[in-house]
Formats: structure tokens, sequence, C-alpha cells
């Protein structure tokens, strides 16, 4: 089979440039006689794939020197339980939006260690919009501000107007950017910490990426697990115990990937057209919806109801036939989901605008 637009919200489809480049380096990579996966981590070649991965990151994301920039084990998930840990002592108190699954997860992982007060949630388990900023109520006291910034679930992304609202609290904001890093420009220093889950925007599953600003180091409690202190990492290069080698190594050609093309400003530029392209069909037809509030319609994740969820099955198992992969919607939330990440190329975009079209004409 040909390869197929997959829409997977992760683990997610990866550029084939650098599919292409792994295969052809597989077995032999750079004349070691080996493959990545089967190198010492500590090796002088692995550290130097390491070393660049590094430098590529902090270019297309241009991260400023005082933040520390790791690769952690887990994914996005036990950072969760890393955040309170590294950055509050008991009795402490923190602020979390909560505006969908994602957040909710972090929410109730933090209660495990501080005080959460929520600032603001959505109405429902599955949000539609960011609650209005009359709503929000931050706490005095919070150590930090927690969002997830695209709730990947539903497709419901924090925009500029309320991200300055929250910088302006002058607290560290903590971002849950999983579903949507690297893929606009992001200012880093307006962040405390940004973390991210690989298996979207970064590479295949198996490690997180953690961006910190350095003097939010050296503050975790005692209790910390070592292996979820950020400073250790930070201390050793990402790599106290040995991390998930393969898995990075594609990242790092994933970085390379981004670079090459012309950075996070011409993925951008794609990304919006890709994201306008499929919601203006989707709100120009009467066959299909979008719930989510237009200004917060996430980039990445597009979801949609069908006018009558009958034809679900017969969408599902017609868009797999035609090449167009796993647009079921989370269960959650019910109806389709079409994940358009960094690597989906607009032809994908496009494939499924005809597809949606023809199954539209067929079922009026
Ligand atoms: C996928 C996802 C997670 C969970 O990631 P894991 O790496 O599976 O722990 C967390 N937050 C968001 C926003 C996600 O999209």
């Amino acid at each position: 089979m040909a390869r197929a637009f997959n829409f997977s919200a992760g683990p997610a489809m990866l550029p084939e440039a650098v599919m292409r480049k792994a295969e052809a380096e597989f077995l032999d990579w750079h004349q070691t006689g080996m493959s990545v996966m089967e190198m010492s981590h500590r090796s002088k070649e692995y550290m130097g794939l390491l070393h660049k991965m590094e430098a590529d990151l902090r270019e297309v994301m241009q991260i400023p020197a005082n933040y520390k920039v790791i690769f952690t084990h887990g994914g996005a998930s036990l950072q969760f339980s890393a955040i309170p840990l590294n950055l509050t002592q008991e009795g402490d108190t923190v602020d979390y939006f909560n505006t969908g699954v994602w957040s909710s997860k972090a929410i109730k992982e933090a209660k495990r260690y501080v005080n959460v007060n929520v600032v603001a949630a959505g109405e429902g388990e599955n949000p539609t919009a960011i609650p209005p900023r009359a709503e929000w109520k931050f706490s005095p006291d919070a150590k930090y501000i927690h969002i997830c910034s695209n709730e990947t679930i539903t497709g419901l992304e924090f925009q500029e107007d309320d991200l300055e609202a929250i910088f302006a609290q002058g607290k560290p904001v903590i971002a849950d950017m999983s579903s949507n890093i690297m893929c606009r420009p992001v200012d880093v220093s307006k962040y405390g910490m940004i973390y991210a889950g690989a298996q979207k925007n970064i590479g295949p599953a198996g490690f997180a990426i953690v961006i910190v600003r350095e003097d939010l180091l050296g503050q975790a409690r005692d209790i910390t697990p070592t292996l979820l202190n950020w400073e250790v990492y930070a201390n050793n290069e990402s790599m106290f115990n040995t991390p998930a080698t393969y898995s990075w190594y594609l990242a790092g050609l994933v970085f390379a990937w981004l670079k090459e093309i012309g950075g996070v400003a011409e993925i951008a530029k794609r990304n919006r057209a890709k994201a306008e392209k499929l919601y203006a069909y989707i709100d120009g037809s009467a066959f299909y919806s979008n719930s989510i509030v237009k200004h917060n319609r996430s980039w990445m994740n597009v979801t949609f109801t069908l006018k009558d969820d009958a034809l679900d099955a017969a969408f599902l198992e017609e868009s797999k036939a035609a090449g167009l992969l796993s647009l079921k919607g989370h269960k959650a939330f019910g109806g389709m989901r079409a994940s358009i990440y960094n690597a989906m190329p607009e032809e994908g975009v496009d494939a499924l605008i005809a597809f949606m079209q023809a199954f539209a004409a067929k079922h009026v």
C-alpha cells in the first residue's frame, strides 16, 4: 500500500522526508557500521546527535539562552506530576485553567501535591470555548499558572489575546503544548516552562520535551523522584540513565527538516492555510459542522460532526478505503477529528475536503 494521509491525533504522521532519511541510515549510520538504535548513548557519535538535536530545536523555537532544554522520560502526562513537585512545597497554591480533558488530567495530578485554584473552567467536560476573561479568578499567592494551550480532543486553542492577559499576571506560566508545539512561532521568554509529549509534532512516542527557565530549577521537593527532577536532567544532559535514544534521533531529524523548509514561520503559514481551508469548507457545508467557538479553533485538531451520526460508520469505512486514516473523533467527544499536524501536507487536507464533498453529495 502507498503511504496514506494519516489524521491520527497521536502517535501521528511524520514527514516523509524524515522517514526516508531514517530508512537510508537505518542499518549503518554514517559509516559507523551500526544503527543509531544500537549505539551507546554515551558514545561520541550519539552525543553529537544529541547536541545537534538540541541546537536545531533551540534555533527553530528561538529558545533564549536562560532556558534549559531537557528531554525527559514518559510523555506529557508524567510532567503533570513533575510540575508541582519541581515548583512548589506542601501547602502552596497554584492556578490552573480547566479547558478540557487534558487540563483536568493535569489538575487531578497536581491536587495530590498542592492546593489547586481553578482560574476558570469551560462548560461541561468538553468545553467548546475558552472561558471569558471577565470570569477568570486568579489566586494572589499562586506559584504558577498552568494552561493546556491546545486541547487535543476538542480542538480548542488559546489565542494571543488570552495568553497576553495570562502573562500580565507576572507569574511563571506553564504550558502543555503537546499538540501545538512548533506549529507557529511562540515567544518562549513569556513562559516559565513549556512541555510537550513527542508523538504529535515532534517525533515518535517515548519521551517529552521540557523547556524551563533556569531560575525555576533547584526548588524541587525532597520527595521528588530523581527521574522527575528537572535539575537532574539539566545537569546530566538529559542522560541520568538510558534515554529513548532512537526516538530522540528521529525527533532530531524532524527538527532538521523543519529548519530546512524554513522553520516555524514557514510551517505556520502552511498550517494556517490548511486549517482555514478545512474550517471554511465545514462552515460552508450544511452536512458537516464544528462546534468550537471560531476565535478558539485549533490549527492542529479539527473536529466535526456529520448531520446524521448514523452515517459515521460509513464515513469512517469509506474514508479509510480512500487512504484517509484515523478520522474517528475521541470517544469523549464523538464525531470526527482530523489532526493536521506539521507533517500533514496540504494535499492531505485537499484530499480530505474532496472526500467530504463527495460523501456529502452521496448522502444528502
Ligand atoms: C497527547 C497529550 C497529552 C498526553 O501525552 P502523553 O505523552 O501520552 O502523556 C497531554 N496533553 C495534551 C495536550 C496532549 O495532546
